[in-house]
């Protein structure tokens, strides 16, 4: 007898899975530098630029950096200013710690964080290793209960369990007692499921056409039959609870039934009953994505009652029926779990007049997938409604809500904004994968020279370090990446954000709730009651957030904090002309770094080519002063013929000196900034384009789209 799994997933006899695991591969929101895979049907609709010129035979290219200040170049430091608790380059401490480790779990808010200034006291590695738990003890009874261990056996084995860290099913079957049918077998009867080998069975193709590769995949299970509206599936994991809630609650089956298979089994069988994918599954997702929408596009009711809906009159128990259909619902599920496997930062689904548009935005750029009919338009909003607990009824004003998905062991957050357009809601929903996976400032993008002062200043114990530029430039990634850098048992670090983009293991993170008046300000001024000594505001958008992070700043904390503005010198106008005296300015302000994202030509069909004159004028320079080839990508298997994987980051980094605090005092513009700190050797946006284009890491269009020169500033 298979048994029946419970509904709620918070079964007191089984653990919850944890909400997040650290260090576990995950799904991550576009990075710089991390190659993401844009899986799109149709070609990106920006239209990409091949370049007139016919490309150079790939070979040498002459790689020249303009500007770069000579590496002796130190970081001034201001006098009298107590050196960095680190020194600069000391390796990046990860944020992702291994759970377990007590020294890596996370302050409470009310302990009183260590000061770093003395050694710390080598911590004692897991305390309490020894211990037998209930549900080992259950299931070595029961091994002994078949006969496949004997009492003594037993004894050994938790003797053994109390030195070291290892699962007891392990060292049973490490030490030879048992072999893995038998512990299948005895895991099975603790839990009361069903052992199945897998050998003979073939799901049926109900099971497989109501389960969709992807989540088999993530949840690591295979559909078996699916019969009077219950799906039995196998797994390895009698714990895998939240598979089983994944299941229930993406594709809308009440009734969901485990049985229990070995591991190797049921990959076997999802190779065989999926076909053989090698990892990716894209083909047949879309495939089963168009086959969906087929079958929406052909079903008569949904026709009637879609076109009703989209009339004036609204029946709200159509609605209710078309958004809990089962299509509809798998519809979106597959939608979403794509976009999340490719790392999407945002999905769009928009009515117009004649056609219903489904994008997907990754690295910066939109893709659009197959559209689904137009009748679906209503059935579609009020399905991604329904998940985000919004008022399906209200058609007429926006909304916002959002939707929490546990994708492969992994939470992710989606903000969902919904809008009445002329020709129905236009949905937006934003992925926000607060996983941590490679927030690495070695990872983004900086310059070796640029890299190590960026670091110095982060090591600062007090001061503001600003990062700076428009949405979608990657600010939130740098500051987390610094900040993962920080995290660790001696430091104290809080941070304020809207959303709170990043979870991190360590971090004491405050989101802000506008609704409630749960501003940055408030934010900010009950963080410094909590003794911190690292501080992220998400933004200083005003005069008083920016005078409390002064305040913080000047009471010793660093702060760490974005601008909204185009590059570094004129984010001193912008804090000046929000009202902020220059004199607090130059006492607080230690570094500003204004930074873009630009596409990462893919690596496998890099082509060098040599520019035109019309192309080098377009980047505002004279053909004369060119310094070498550029590249681009032709598009090849690897980068789903794009020519692009990834991104990359520009960066301009201001470090304020003793010069720069006599001019800001004495008033100087944004002009006489910038020329000061070219003269001294600080590249612009611009200046760091030009290097990563001669470097073929990105492309002229990029660098001309995201990066301007001093002049056109
Ligand atoms: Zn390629």
């Amino acid at each position: 007898m298979s048994s029946p799994v419970p509904p709620n997933p918070n079964d007191p006899k089984k653990p919850a899975p944890p909400a997040q695991q650290p260090g576990a591969p995950k799904p991550a929101v576009p990075q710089p530098g991390q190659p993401a895979k844009p899986n799109a049907t149709t070609p990106p609709l920006g239209s990409k630029s091949i370049p007139t010129s016919k490309p150079g035979t790939p070979g040498q290219v002459p790689v020249s950096r303009p500007g770069i200040p000579p590496a002796s170049g130190s970081v001034p430091v201001r006098p009298g200013q107590p050196a960095a608790q680190r020194p600069a380059g000391t390796p990046p401490i990860a944020g992702a710690k291994p759970p377990g480790t007590p020294a890596a779990k996370p302050q409470a808010a009310g302990t009183p964080a260590p000061k770093p200034q003395p050694k710390p006291q080598p911590k004692p590695q897991r305390p309490k290793h020894g211990h037998v738990d209930s549900g080992s003890k259950a299931l070595g009874q029961k091994l002994v209960d078949l006969g496949f261990l004997d009492e003594a056996q037993l004894e050994l084995v938790y003797e053994e369990m109390r030195v070291s860290d290892q699962r007891f099913s392990n060292i049973c079957v490490h030490l030879g007692y048992i072999n893995d049918d038998q512990l299948l077998q005895a895991t099975a009867e603790v839990h009361g499921m069903k052992v199945m080998t897998l050998e003979d069975v073939k799901p049926t193709p109900e099971a497989i056409k109501v389960v969709p590769r992807n989540m088999a995949e993530l949840y690591k299970l295979v559909p078996l039959t699916f019969e009077a509206d219950t799906l039995t599936v196998a797994m390895s994991d009698p714990n895998n609870l939240e598979g089983l809630d994944g299941i229930r609650n993406l594709l809308g089956i009440r009734s969901v039934t485990a049985v229990l298979a070995p591991a190797s089994a049921i990959e076997a069988v999802m190779a065989k009953c999926y076909g053989k994918g090698g990892g990716s599954a894209g083909s047949g997702e879309e495939e089963s994505i168009t086959s969906i929408i087929a079958s929406l596009e052909n079903d008569k009711a949904f026709q009637k009652k879609g076109k009703k809906n989209r009339e004036t009159s609204i029946d709200l128990d159509d609605l209710t029926e078309m958004a809990n259909s089962a299509p509809v619902r798998k519809l979106i599920n597959m939608v979403l779990l794509m976009a999340i496997r490719d790392h999407a930062s945002d999905v769009h689904f928009e009515p117009f007049e004649d056609e219903y548009k489904m994008r997907y935005r990754c690295d910066g750029v939109l893709y659009e997938m197959v559209p689904p009919p137009r009748h679906l338009a209503s059935a579609i909003s009020s399905r991604i409604k329904v998940m985000s607990n919004l008022d399906i009824a209200e058609r007429r004003l926006p909304q916002d809500g959002r939707i929490e998905l546990n994708v492969g062991g992994n939470r992710v957050d989606m903000r969902v904004s919904v809008l009445p357009t002329m020709f129905g809601e236009s949905v937006v929903v934003r992925v926000l994968d607060r996983s941590n996976v490679g927030l690495d400032l070695g990872r983004i993008g900086m310059a070796p020279k640029l890299l190590h002062d960026f670091r110095v200043c982060i090591h600062k114990p007090n001061g503001i370090v600003f990062v700076t530029g428009p949405t979608g430039a990657g600010k939130t990634t740098t500051l987390y990446s610094a900040l993962s850098e920080l995290n660790d048992i001696e430091t104290k670090v809080i941070t304020t954000e809207d959303p709170v983009e990043y979870e991190i293991d360590g971090l004491i993170q405050v989101p802000i709730n506008a609704e409630i008046d749960m501003t940055f300000a408030v934010a900010l001024r009950a963080i410094l009651r909590q003794d911190p000594d690292v501080i992220l505001v998400g933004e200083v958008r005003d005069l008083e957030t920016a005078q409390i992070a002064i305040q913080a700043s000047l009471t010793g904390h660093l702060v760490f904090s974005t601008l909204h503005t185009n590059d570094a010198p004129s984010s001193v106008t912008r804090l000046r002309d929000m009202g902020v005296e220059p004199f607090l300015i130059t006492a607080t302000v230690e570094a500003i770094q204004a930074q873009r994202l630009v596409r990462r030509v893919c690596s496998n069909c890099r082509t060098w080519y040599e520019p035109t004159r019309d192309q080098v004028t377009e980047l505002n320079m004279k053909y004369e002063d060119l310094k070498g080839k550029f590249a681009f990508g032709e598009g090849c298997e690897k980068c789903n013929n794009l020519g692009f994987k990834g991104r990359t980051g520009l960066y301009e980094l201001l470090i304020m000196d003793d010069d720069l605090r006599d001019m800001i005092s004495k008033g100087a513009s944004t002009d006489q900034l910038r020329n000061h700190i070219r003269q001294k050797g600080t590249l612009s946006l611009r200046d760091a384009g030009m290097a990563s284009l001669y470097e073929g890491l990105t492309t002229l269009d990029e660098i001309v789209r995201e990066t301007v020169t001093d002049d056109e500033a």
